[in-house]
């Protein structure tokens, strides 16, 4: 029997920190496009914890548009992965869509990956054209994204865009999953079966900065890496290993030139420095390797610890309706 693809209801999830500048064009373009689909629709719109007045935004649409628009309000900033976690939590749709705040991807590229996914995809991503990022965020997100291929065995060739569908089931999985460091793209892939890639526009970001400080950034670069693999871990062994190995070789070379050839041993004063230099590659080697041990086992230490995380402070724009969710 064929399986039936067919969506019948869409959320889009979108994670909101401070966007002010952008957030009621967003809202008015999201509202807009999804009216153009044929299946019922919601927005969930998670405050992050906003000092700005993003919050007030929220509130005034999900009071315009119940049942249409809701808004999950985070006591706190508990950042953006997070705060999606969040909006997981609510959605009622069979296809949940994520997209950031600011504009940077279009929400008009919506229709396309519903129709993509109703091609019998699990996890629709997206490429994005002409991208308008930085050089240093270009060049790092291709490393990025060619661990996350070699980890999660998906072969997706742009694992950092946020505009992306997921099935129902996926996200399901996802929020089964409780460990606190995780970057959802590539969680999202380790439970799909068929996946696609489409191409979307990308534009600046409409107002605002990025959200992502130099130490945000790097925050989650490890998150990806610890969520995904435990591979430095085991490079370091090998590599401990090996350079244990070429110390043995190395000893025992000196030891033979020393009672072998009787020389003088003057050779041997001159290589101090070089000793030195040596010395401090490995006690760098091995510092960097205790420093991904540290981020392994701290993050391990807060999964330990399974503290919530985040706080729903508020739901607003629910309206209470039949199970269906045929409330648009
Ligand atoms: N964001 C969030 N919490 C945070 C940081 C960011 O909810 O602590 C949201 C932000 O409002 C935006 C999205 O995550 O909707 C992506 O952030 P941003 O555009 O700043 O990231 P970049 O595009 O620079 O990677
Ligand atoms: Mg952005």
């Amino acid at each position: 029997m064929n399986k039936d693809y067919s969506v019948k209801f869409v959320s889009v999830v979108v994670p909101v920190y401070n966007e002010e500048g952008c957030l009621q064009e967003l809202i008015d373009r999201v509202v807009k496009t999804l009216d153009t689909l044929k299946c019922p629709s919601e927005l969930i719109l998670v405050d992050d914890g906003s000092r700005d007045r993003s919050l007030e935004i929220i509130r005034a649409a999900a009071a315009q548009r119940p049942g249409q628009v809701i808004g999950c309000i985070l006591n706190r900033n508990y950042g953006q992965h997070a705060a999606v976690m969040a909006g997981f939590e609510q959605v009622r749709g069979d296809l949940v869509i994520t997209l950031d705040a600011d504009l940077q991807n279009p929400p008009e590229e919506i229709p396309r990956l519903v129709a993509a996914a109703e091609e019998g995809n699990d996890v629709v991503g997206t490429i994005r054209q002409h991208r308008q990022d930085s050089l240093f965020r270009r060049t790092a997100s291709k490393i990025v994204n060619a661990a996350a291929r070699t980890a999660t065995g998906v072969d997706m060739k742009d694992y950092g865009c946020m505009l992306r569908a997921y099935r129902r089931f996926i996200v399901e999985a996802m929020l089964q999953c409780h460990e606190r460091s995780t970057f959802i793209p590539v969680l999202g892939n380790s439970f799909a079966r068929n996946t696609c890639e489409i191409p979307v526009a990308h534009a600046e970001r409409k107002s605002g900065e990025s959200k992502y400080s130099v130490w945000k950034l790097i925050n989650l670069q490890f998150n990806l890496l610890t969520c995904m693999t435990t591979m430095p871990l085991r490079i370091l062994t090998y590599f401990g290993l090996l350079t244990g190995a070429s110390g043995l070789v190395l000893s025992l070379y000196i030891i033979i030139r020393r009672f072998c050839w009787t020389d003088g041993g003057s050779w041997a004063n001159g290589g101090t420095f070089t000793l030195f230099a040596i010395l401090f590659i490995f006690t760098g080697i091995q510092m960097v390797g205790i420093g991904i041990i540290g981020e392994y086992l701290g993050r391990l230490y807060n999964d330990v610890r399974a503290r919530p995380r985040f706080f729903v402070d508020e739901i607003v724009g629910r309206v209470e309706e039949k199970k269906d969710g045929s409330g648009k």
